[in-house]
């Protein structure tokens, strides 16, 4: 520690030195079980079996799931989504924030605790060094001892594992871009020099670094939602919290003693719930930045409750400002909950969840632009006519082969000269160059000017067309 002086002589402030960089301590976390982990793993399996089943389910004849850059089109299902319709992505992005918004104000970080990618990979990652290496207390004995044959065994069996597991997914991942049942020939004979080959492994290695190595160091310095989450939740969201009044004070005693009877709380002081927990804190210090909210510490904390023949629920769910101090629940807890923030929040999402519905179901099954011809005003055809020619953009939303008749409305006598049909491939998209006609009888007479009209599209068999284009049609001095 340096001092200094005033220039008088005076005053002498110590001079502290704060190091910037704080040397991280390794985590080990212990294996939980409980009802908060069942549920944890439950969404792990169905995640999981969506992201690897996805890309080999096919759908009509064709993958069901494909995202091809190239062309560039997004199949999902039935739905053919294309450039023109980057509206609906840009609205999932709406609804997945808004999502966030209503989840956190309700239960704080739901998403991080059971649903993020990197909860659900260290969750994964943690099973396999449970079987590699064995719980907490193991792992730290042996990183303790100096490096043995089956020390080092272990360990190359657990980062095979991971490796294994990130490469893994990385090549499913990568599989929604390209057609999977050939990404592994294609990997065989184009080796690791090849942008599938790049992908897969840059994918793996991030996921390995982030889920193996580096994990609540994720959480707690790299993901910004860590940051934002304290403006989103208020002192009536549900939260993880350590109910002080019925825990303190802490203290050891034997196995189903009356806590009055030896002048302490509910709380053991056993410090499981921080042995179990993935971020390495105490919840018993309050709500912390650093909760992921995964609620290990409730099962593991019910656990010894359990044992103890206490209530449980000394660590639980709860409001921090009505629900830990007064020990609220049931109907209570929820009228606390459900206040006008959440109902804001659920009303929101749920009208942009149904306007995106909505819009998908009716969306046309084929997208038309009409631009009209910059060079070619209006000219006389060698009938006499007067003709407009328009550049018509057509693109097939469906994955069926298109007809549609090309008509006009909105002028009188005037009809489409060419071309009359169109039949487009599945997906296709087409550019024709559409001459509109209006005979010479019916332009005399007619003053010149632009008229509204509107080009649209009927499929055979049907009187009311799927898809009208509103544009001008010239008529010439
Ligand atoms: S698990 Fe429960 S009893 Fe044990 S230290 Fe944590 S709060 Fe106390
Ligand atoms: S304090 Fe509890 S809920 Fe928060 S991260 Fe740790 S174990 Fe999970």
């Amino acid at each position: 520690m340096n001092t200094t002086s005033d220039s008088a002589g005076g005053t002498v402030q110590p001079l502290q030195f704060v190091p910037m960089y704080q040397k991280r301590t390794k985590i080990y976390a212990r294996s939980v079980r409980g009802l908060y982990a069942r549920l944890r793993w439950a969404i792990v399996a169905l995640t999981q079996g969506v992201f690897f089943g996805l890309p080999w389910l096919q759908w009509n004849g064709r993958r069901a799931v494909l995202f091809d850059l190239d062309v560039p089109r997004f199949h999902v299902f039935g739905l053919v989504l294309q450039p023109q319709d980057l509206i609906f992505l840009a609205a999932l992005l709406v609804i997945a924030a808004l999502a966030l918004f209503f989840f956190t104000a309700l239960a704080g970080r739901l998403w991080c605790g059971y649903s993020c990618p990197q909860t659900v990979y260290s969750e994964i990652y943690q099973w396999i060094e449970l079987k590699t290496e064995g719980d907490r207390h193991v792992r730290m004995k042996r990183d303790a001892m100096p490096w043995t044959v089956g020390k080092a065994a272990r360990k190359t069996a657990k980062h095979a594992l991971w490796i294994a597991a990130a490469l893994a997914a990385g090549f499913t991942l990568v599989g929604y871009f390209v057609p999977i049942r050939d990404l592994g020939p294609h990997l065989a004979e184009a080796g690791i020099a090849s942008w599938p080959a790049f992908w897969v492994l840059f994918y793996g290695g991030m996921l390995y670094g982030n889920a193996g190595w580096m994990r609540e160091q994720i959480c707690s310095y790299m993901c910004p939602y860590a940051r934002i989450q304290s403006t989103l939740i208020d002192g009536d969201s549900l939260v993880i919290a350590y109910d002080n009044a019925r825990g303190d004070p802490r203290g050891a005693r034997p196995r189903r003693t009356d806590p009055a009877s030896v002048g302490l709380g509910g709380c053991t002081d056993c410090t499981l719930c921080v042995q179990v927990c993935p971020a390495g804190i105490d919840i018993r210090n309050g709500l912390q930045n650093e909760c992921i909210g995964c609620a290990a510490c409730i099962d593991a904390c019910d656990d010894v409750m359990r044992k103890m023949d206490y209530p449980t629920g000394l660590i639980r769910y709860a409001t921090s400002r009505n629900g830990v101090a007064q020990g609220l629940g049931g109907k209570e807890m929820l009228r606390r909950v459900v206040r006008p923030r959440v109902l804001v929040y659920g009303g929101l999402l749920a009208a942009a969840l149904v306007a995106f519905v909505a819009a998908l179901a009716t969306r046309a099954p084929v997208h038309m632009d009409v631009i009209r011809d910059r060079g070619v005003m209006a000219r006389l055809g060698e009938e006499g006519q007067v003709q407009n020619l328009y550049r018509v953009q057509l693109t097939n939303r469906t994955e069926r082969i298109a007809r549609y008749r090309l008509g006009v409305e909105g002028l009188p006598d005037v009809v489409v000269e060419t071309p009359a049909d169109v039949v487009m491939a599945p997906g296709e998209s087409k550019s024709l160059t559409v001459t509109l006609a209006l005979p010479p009888a019916a332009a005399q007479g007619r003053p010149a000017g632009a008229e509204p009209v509107r080009l649209s599209l009927t499929e055979p068999g049907l009187s009311e067309p799927v898809l009208r284009e509103k544009t001008t049609f010239l008529i010439p001095r």
